[in-house]
């Protein structure tokens, strides 16, 4: 690493091409992943690290561990797949301690153009024993360089996009560090800081540990700050409401009942006491702030329909805003004719529609003809100005940021809306309390009648062409299959080619059969225009990335099939099964997973054995433990980018943030006095574009 100028905390904030001419072409590098400032290339951090300071030998290899080691590529072969057998990628090791191993890459990885006869490689991943030798099952390899920042010592991994290698990134982020860390500010009073390590020291350890021991406080620090930012934005929201008052909607008992008898069904006791619950709310000046959880197919949106339909009654105006376009039309397709039905006029409203009909929609909504307005975060538009707006739902509440949520509830026009938000994912309540605070909660258990439980089985790739042929029967019955390729946590762009590669795998395979093929580094429309056909039955099979995780309702598919699910979080995995057994059609989950280690085999048995969300949450909980330190996703949870509150520590900090905040914004609401706190907040303003429907 070549020393280099030293910046002024001011230069944080400022281009990097300015205040670091000397990475040249490598700020258009750091650009292409988002990182225009030192203080952004400070905060990507990686999300997960490789061992290497510790390489073993190969005849020391133990079977069944994650292990690294250093070696020659004797020689590559390629397999080709043929028929449904997918390719395999072999390539023979040695060390120069006389060992010899193996390593072995399912599917088209590209792994061949990477690797080649000669190459000195450290290799890193899982062993298992096969016959004599050990074999390295899809491990993660990086050619021996002289480099430091890569080699001999625990290396950080990076999420990756616009074509930057990992190599050149962390070249690139271990110069910013260098000439950025002294500069940094700690925002946090000694005394507040307490046991953590200072910012800067922190920073840098989480990139560059010097040892494996020094990530897990070096996050901790991290995560603390974040938290932080988060509980100050919610103690400043708690404090602004406390000024205002909510409309008060009184439903006549009469009008509810008109309104619940006009559901195609009768609403189950869970779902009745949420009404109930929400009737009460509803009627107080104190804003409501409900938290609607129930599992997928539980019927929240039919509570949401209710209460939606009360506010109107009332004489107020409504809105629900969903994540994605295509939810927010399936949302609109299924409550308008109910609402109609009522005599509410309910319009939808999405960046998608042209200038005029967006025109249109915001005078209805200004003059108060729209009653109800279903959309995606297009209805948080400025052009958007209800004059009376009553109450506002959020559907997948998790997926919108703070400051969303905190838009949305702007848009009362001088009173604060009562505010009714629904989630899939269950929340466990310690966790619900310590980062939404003031939040009430209805819990949906019981299912509708008649649902028929999903059958959920786990299988290895030998059983492949089996449930190819599966899927085939499913659809010469007229059913539809989903496909959901494996997690590639590196960049969407991987991603994005692994499921166009499974995609022709499959259309090989499965000549006779419809493919389509979604994920999300395609356009949105393009993605919505598959997704539609597949609703419509002009598809048999969608092979897609967890784009489809989110709420959409195809009742006639019957088979997801998950590859790679130890990859997955449980609650992930409990949302992507809830995508069939929607309809009156016998529906399987297979989970497809050649994962050994008895851990990843009991989170899957989880999966396998359970079909209720609550205890699904609670065992993933129990199963992470404390040696998942950066956590897979978030779910039901605000998307936080460091913290994770499956970590009991975090939790902790949580809590102690949320002390700390409203003790600050107690003294000192706009933090004037706090500079160093502003920014933190800013640094973690939520990102606001789920790269969908703008
Ligand atoms: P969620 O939003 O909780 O995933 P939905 O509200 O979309 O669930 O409901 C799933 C399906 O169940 C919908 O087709 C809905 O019409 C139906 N449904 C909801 N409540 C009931 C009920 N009480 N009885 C029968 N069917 C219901
Ligand atoms: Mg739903």
């Amino acid at each position: 690493m070549q020393s280099s100028r030293r910046l002024d905390p001011a230069d944080l904030d400022r281009p990097v091409r300015q205040v670091l001419p000397e990475l040249a072409r490598g700020t258009a590098a750091l650009a292409r992943l988002g990182i225009a400032t030192p203080r952004q290339a400070l905060w990507y951090l990686p999300f997960r690290y490789d061992d290497f300071s510790d390489l073993r030998p190969l005849r020391s290899l133990i079977p069944d561990e994650k292990q690294s080691a250093r070696v020659r590529v004797d020689a590559v072969r390629i397999e080709p797949g043929f028929g449904r057998r997918p390719q395999r990628v072999i390539a023979q090791l040695s060390d120069d301690a006389g060992g010899s191993a193996e390593a072995i890459w399912f599917g088209r990885r590209y792994v061949e153009r990477r690797l080649q006869a000669g190459d000195e490689i450290i290799v890193s991943g899982k062993v298992t024993q096969r016959g004599w030798r050990n074999q390295f099952t899809s491990p993660e390899f990086s050619p021996v360089g002289h480099e430091s920042v890569h080699t001999a010592r625990v290396v950080p991994v990076y999420r990756l996009s616009g074509g930057v290698t990992q190599k050149r990134l962390r070249e690139l982020l271990a110069r910013v560090l260098e000439a950025s860390l002294s500069a940094v500010e700690d925002p946090l009073a000694d005394a507040e800081r307490g046991d953590l390590p200072y910012l800067a020291d922190a920073l840098r350890a989480a990139h560059f540990p010097e040892d494996a021991g020094d990530i897990a406080p070096a996050l901790d620090r991290l995560a603390f700050d974040e938290l932080l930012a988060l509980q100050l934005t919610l103690a400043q929201a708690r404090r602004a409401r406390d000024e205002l008052a909510a409309p008060r909607i009184e439903v006549a008992p009469d009008a509810s009942a008109e309104i619940i008898a006009a559901l195609p069904f009768r609403l189950t006791g869970d779902q009745a006491g949420a009404v109930e619950a929400i009737a009460v709310d509803l009627a107080s000046e104190r804003p409501m702030r409900r938290l609607l959880q129930g599992d997928v197919g539980s019927g929240k949106t039919a509570v949401a329909a209710v209460a939606l339909a009360c506010a109107v009654r009332a004489g107020w105006q409504a809105v629900l805003m969903a994540p994605t376009e295509i939810l927010a039309r399936q949302h609109h397709a299924g409550l308008a004719p109910l609402l109609a039905g009522l005599g509410v006029r309910a319009e939808f409203l999405s960046g998608s529609l042209t200038p005029a009909r967006k025109r249109e929609i915001h005078d209805a909504i200004g003059g108060g003809m729209a009653e109800v307005v279903i959309g995606t975060h297009a209805v948080i538009s400025e052009a958007v100005a209800f004059p009376r707006l009553g109450l506002a739902v959020v559907d997948e509440q998790h997926r919108f940021g703070v400051g969303q949520r905190a838009a949305l509830q702007a848009k009362g026009s001088g009173r604060e809306p009562h505010l009714l938000a629904l989630t899939a994912t269950p929340i466990p309540r310690t966790l619900a309390l310590t980062v939404y605070g003031d939040l009430s909660i209805s819990t949906i258990r019981e299912l509708p009648p008649g649902r028929q439980p999903i059958r959920t089985e786990i299988r290895d790739r030998r059983a492949l062409s089996k449930i190819e042929a599966f899927l085939a029967a499913e659809a010469a019955e007229g059913r539809q299959s989903f496909v959901v390729v494996p997690l590639v946590a590196e960049s969407d762009a991987l991603q994005a080619a692994s499921a166009e590669a499974e995609a022709e795998r499959l259309a090989v395979a499965l000549p006779q059969l419809r493919i389509g093929l979604v994920h999300g580094q395609q356009r949105a429309d393009e993605r919505d225009a598959t997704m539609t056909a597949f609703a419509g039955g002009e598809k048999d099979v969608l092979v897609a990335t967890t784009v489809i995780e989110v709420g959409i309702d195809v009742p006639n598919a019957s088979v997801i099939l998950i590859e790679d699910a130890e990859r997955f979080g449980l609650a992930q995995l409990h949302q992507l099964r809830g995508r069939v057994g929607r309809g009156v059609h016998r529906s399987f989950c297979i989970l497809l997973s050649d994962a050994t280690d008895p851990l990843a085999q009991e989170r899957l048995a989880v999966v396998r054995e359970s079909q209720d969300g609550f205890h699904i949450a609670e065992q993933d909980l129990r199963l992470r433990g404390a040696g998942n330190i950066l956590g897979t996703r978030q779910s039901g949870l605000p998307p936080l980018r460091v913290a994770s509150l499956f970590e009991p520590r975090h939790l902790a900090l949580a809590e102690r943030a949320r002390a700390m905040a409203d003790e600050v914004v107690e003294a000192d609401a706009t933090l004037a006095r706090r500079p160093g706190l502003a920014r933190l907040q800013a640094d973690f303003a939520p990102i606001e574009d789920e790269g969908d429907a703008a």
